[in-house]
């Protein structure tokens, strides 16, 4: 099924057109099928030749968990507002009243959490920037425009008012100079981190432009790039046409004297088993730039211990280094997705028990919360009372950071907004 040109495989995005028939090779019946495209209305679909073809196994789907990371769920919607889509699709509504049901659906689905869009907006000459995010003191979040897209997406992604093409619900920018002088004014930012979207779904020059006005900023340190690709189209740093370009790109910040990071998303240590997510890694890793792995913990998608104990190891086997396990935010689907905090914890103990000292590197179950990222640390009696133990691995206010607090146990609790202050004590630290 994968094009062929030559031994170089082209890029072939799948999307709703092509949903249905996947459904049916998934084994789903018309029902399920209608309300799985019900729900892709409202949160993006998008997939591509390699995900079917190499890392999904269809005998498994739809229990599959490289199925699950990247279809719609029949159910993961509220139900009433699936049922309601999915009549309007049987019987042919006029798309301009389907477009406005689901408009105002998605509007109810929290589209920026954690106070993303009004708290972290920089200010550049007294005018509010697009497209950045300045919430940590060293570290600038940058969502170029061209950027805004992913190689496939991930069913539960909080990115996806992004996708959708809602111009109110976008964030992004494509002023190169604006993302310069920013940073260039601001010599406590050590560090840029390019993300998305996928960066590296743009071609290798217009990624150029963004990155190379920073290299001659002395107090920059380090240039990181959040991306899905060495995932989910590991051809883009091989054979596609502009591949050679990337790495060449790659080496200019190396060489410049910083460290380049991949942040890369791996939720699976299926995404590691083809020659050629190997061979993606192995050349990344050529140029200098390090690959640093993160994603979250996905209820049905990676919530074994065994599982993410097998991705740490292969990654550092392949030279990569574990970096965050996310708690799911709460992002609309968050209710289908989410593991509790409890639970999230006993998993990544699990798992974090079961690897070497090279693979402790990696932080977690962490909630990148508003003020801050807080790492749930364990459960312990604290004065008589059942607590979790948490700490801030990163803050708005650096004062929060590594400090033990903690919160009475909620075996229920999802986020840190859910935990409750032990008896006796006061606020929580940071949501005082
Ligand atoms: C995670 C994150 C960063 C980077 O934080 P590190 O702890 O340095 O990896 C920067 N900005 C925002 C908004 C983040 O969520
Ligand atoms: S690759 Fe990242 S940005 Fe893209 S859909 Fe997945 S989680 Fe979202």
């Amino acid at each position: 099924m994968a094009v062929q040109n030559g031994d170089r495989p082209v890029f072939r995005a799948l999307a709703l057109p092509h949903l249905d028939a996947l459904l049916a090779r998934a084994g789903l019946d018309d029902q399920d099928r209608l309300r799985a495209r019900a729900v892709a209305e409202v949160l993006p679909f998008r997939t591509n030749s390699y995900v079917v073809d190499e890392l999904i196994d269809w005998r498994a789907a739809p229990d599959d968990p490289i199925y699950r990371l990247v279809f719609p769920q029949p159910d993961m919607l509220p139900r009433a507002d699936v049922d309601r889509i999915a009549t309007m699709l049987r019987e042919g509504a006029p798309a301009d009243r389907l477009r406005a049901d689901v408009h105002e659906l998605r509007l109810r689905l929290n589209p920026h959490p954690s106070g993303q869009r009004d708290l972290n907006t920089p200010m550049l000459d007294g005018v509010p920037t697009e497209g950045m995010q300045h919430k940590y003191a060293e570290t600038l979040l940058f969502f170029p425009r061209q950027g805004q897209t992913c190689h496939a997406y991930c069913s539960y992604c909080f990115r996806w008012p992004q996708f959708v093409g809602e111009p109110d619900l976008k964030m992004a920018s494509g002023d190169a100079e604006a993302l310069r002088s920013y940073v260039a004014s601001h010599p406590e930012l050590t560090s840029v981190l390019i993300t998305g979207g996928d960066p590296l779904i743009m071609s290798s020059s217009v990624l150029a432009r963004y990155v190379e006005p920073l290299l001659d900023i002395p107090h920059l340190e380090s240039v990181r790039i959040g991306t899905k690709a060495l995932s989910y189209w590991p051809h883009r740093v091989l054979t596609d046409p502009d591949a050679d370009g990337l790495l060449r790109l790659f080496e200019r910040v190396v060489q410049s004297g910083r460290n380049l990071a991949l942040m890369a998303h791996y939720s699976h240590p299926r995404e590691l088993e083809t020659a050629v997510a190997e061979q993606a890694l192995r050349r990344v890793q050529s140029t200098g730039a390090v690959v640093r792995c993160q994603a979250p913990l996905i209820r049905g998608v990676n919530d074994r211990a065994e599982d993410w104990a097998v991705m740490w190891r292969r990654l550092v086997a392949l030279g990569a280094v574990p970096y965050y396990m996310f708690v799911e935010r709460d992002t609309g689907p968050q209710d289908y997705f989410a593991v509790p905090l409890g639970r999230a914890y006993d998993l990544f103990r699990e798992a974090y028990a079961q690897i070497s000292g090279l693979a402790r590197t990696v932080r977690g179950p962490i909630m990148s919360a508003t003020p801050g990222k807080v790492q749930v640390d364990g459960v312990a009696d604290v004065a008589g009372q059942r607590a979790f133990v948490l700490h801030y691995v990163q803050a708005r206010d650096p004062e929060l950071v590594g400090r033990p607090f903690f919160a009475a146990y909620d075996p229920d609790a999802r986020w840190l907004t859910d935990l409750k202050p032990l008896d006796g004590a006061g606020a929580l630290l940071g949501l005082s």
